[in-house]
């Protein structure tokens, strides 16, 4: 099971909630020998007044098969989209536990499976942040895993 931690002030969202959310989707895109071994912090600030975004995902260290993660989400949000939001950047730190996707520190550029890009090119509402193979299989994945989040929360209650 991963380990959750939640940091920072939201009110549209419970901490107990965000973990729940956080464990349920990890476990539909990684493997269970692998979630033992992964943390996690969800820290909830105004990113949208910084960063103009709604959530990130990092690598705590930099390794070649990180383990830590810290994922930042905008806590200026609906609770629906905070869950989207939060499903979005597990799918990063899929990418990243599994070493399919690396952000270079020394040179500009991110690796995805085979493929180097250009930094320059993940540019927020270009065409390129959009076409980036790593933020396709995020927007791709996201609303399942939230379509099943939901389905898993109502079949919980109705037991
Ligand atoms: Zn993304």
């Amino acid at each position: 099971m991963i380990q959750v931690r939640v940091t920072g002030k939201c009110s549209r969202i419970s901490k107990r909630q965000v973990r729940e959310a956080v464990s349920f989707y990890s476990s539909l895109i990684i493997s269970r020998r692998l979630l033992n071994y992964l943390t996690v912090r969800v820290e909830f600030k105004n990113l949208w007044k910084t960063d103009k975004c709604t959530g990130t995902c990092c690598p705590e260290y930099d390794e070649p098969r990180p383990r830590d993660f810290i994922v930042e989400v905008n806590s200026e949000m609906s609770k629906k989209k905070i869950l989207e939001t939060l499903a979005h950047e597990l799918v990063h730190m899929k990418q990243f536990a599994y070493g399919e996707l690396k952000h270079y520190l020394k040179i500009p550029k991110t690796r995805f499976l085979d493929e180097l890009f250009d930094n320059e090119r993940e540019v927020q509402s270009d065409e390129n942040y959009w076409f980036s193979p790593w933020e396709i299989e995020s927007w791709g994945r996201q609303p399942g895993m939230y379509v099943l989040y939901k389905q898993y929360l109502f079949d919980k209650d109705n037991k």
